[in-house]
């Protein structure tokens, strides 16, 4: 195959993308397909192992002493197939150093955090953070001796009262799980910056393809790639990308300590989404607007929160910061109750009533933040209180008038219950 081991740098390497082009539909078809890796064939075969197996003492003696990317050692550093993928997924991230994978978007999340704090830290988490990352921080790393605490989103000049001097690492979400409220993120990472705490964002919704996390001045990047990159609904996986090669070690060294590892089957089948995860998401943006801007004109809907709408909360953000959107979005009721919401839950046939989102598929789940957030009411000021039953949509690729079509024979059922 024209491999020869130890020739290649594997993840963090940055360099290959200078030569490359860099616009990122022909980046994602490009990223990771060394040579090296794919032989003659297309993708990077599944290399499928535990031991790497060595020439000669003095060979493994070197693989020893030398614990960096893109070198056999043993089963638990990857191979090929998991090298090629964080490679990949470094270049389509403008200002990468190197990423780590991780085998879900949770493990991501509480190991980018075990890489950068320790006991008696404080780390201040977005009261709109997705609920896991929210128990992450008031369960095992409490349990560990750091301090959580939560903060309002959309708070930027309050924002850096937050911060005590044992404050070593900030939490954002940009558009926040479920109500997707739009972080300020250039001035909340400025102040995080100023006062020495690293900043960590949960880019899911966005990817980087429509949120470049870190050139708007986050330090760790993190994306849970069951939803975007896989687009399937098949496998589970996360990641994290570093702005420099120091913090790109400790997660590096966080996850081969916690033994972390991907499968390359896994691995193989997240390529395999990355290559068209562009067109997927165009597609998602544009049938999400077309039914959020319908939703907005039904009686039934008091809000729809999603930023990629004109009238709604946080689309001045949107428009200033995001190259992108996706197609999840959410919407509140204007009063009605839990039987009626369950009626329009029940009788859609294109939204299946599942977690997760970003697949190809259509999704729906009803939510209610009220009892989830600690720093910010639900609803918010300035809301009818009645106005408080939300429901979320991920719009998959489906025609979109036939959706619509489908939400409209759903808003009738949910009135007649
Ligand atoms: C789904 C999700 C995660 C967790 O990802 P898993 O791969 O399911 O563990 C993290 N953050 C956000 C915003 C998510 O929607």
């Amino acid at each position: 195959m024209g491999w020869r081991p130890g020739n290649a740098q594997g993840n963090g390497s940055g360099t290959l993308s200078e030569d490359k082009p860099k616009r990122p539909g022909t980046r994602l078809v490009e990223a990771g397909r060394r040579q090296e890796w794919t032989g003659p064939v297309v993708n990077p075969p599944v290399w499928r192992a535990s031991t790497h197996l060595y020439p000669n003492e003095a060979a493994r003696k070197a693989a020893q002493a030398n614990n960096v990317d893109g070198q056999f050692y043993y089963g638990r550093r990857g191979a090929p197939t998991q090298w090629s993928l964080c490679e990949a997924l470094t270049e389509i991230e403008p200002g990468a150093f190197g990423t780590v994978i991780y085998p879900s978007g949770t493990a991501a999340i509480v190991q980018a955090l075990m890489a950068v704090l320790r006991p008696g830290d404080v780390l201040l988490v977005t009261d709109n953070a997705y609920e896991p990352s929210r128990n992450i921080a008031s369960g095992i790393l409490k349990r560990f001796g750091v301090t959580p605490r939560f903060f309002d989103p959309l708070d930027v000049e309050g924002f850096a009262a937050q911060f005590c001097d044992k404050t070593k690492a900030v939490l954002f979400e940009s558009p926040g799980s479920l109500t997707m409220e739009v972080q300020d993120i250039p001035a909340l990472s400025a102040v995080a910056r100023e006062k020495g705490a690293v900043s960590l964002i949960d880019n899911t919704w966005a990817s980087p393809l429509g949120f470049p996390a870190l050139e708007r001045g986050c330090d760790i990047s993190i994306m849970s790639l069951t939803k975007h990159v896989s687009g399937h609904s098949d496998v589970m996986m996360g990641s994290a990308s570093a702005r420099d090669e120091r913090l790109y070690k400790r997660l590096r060294a966080t996850a081969q300590q916690m033994g972390n590892i991907v499968s390359p089957d896994d691995a193989a089948l997240m390529l395999r989404g990355l290559r068209t995860m562009e067109v997927r998401l165009e597609r998602e943006t544009k049938s999400a607007l077309a039914i959020a801007g319908w939703l907005s004109g039904r009686e039934e809907v008091a809000h729809v929160l999603c930023p990629l709408l004109p009238a709604a909360p946080g689309h001045d953000l949107w428009q200033r910061d995001f190259t992108g959107g996706c197609g999840l979005l959410s919407f509140i009721l204007r009063g009605r109750r839990e039987e009626q919401r369950a009626a329009f839950v029940d009788t859609l046939e294109l939204f299946g009533i599942g977690y997760s989102w970003g697949g190809f598929e259509s999704l729906v789940i009803p939510f209610d933040p009220k009892g989830i957030r600690t720093a910010t009411p639900w609803p918010p000021g300035g809301w009818d209180m009645d106005d408080r039953l939300g429901i979320r949509l991920s719009v998959g690729l489906e025609d979109p008038q036939d959706l619509i079509e489908d939400l409209d024979r759903a808003f009738t059922a949910m009135d007649q219950a």
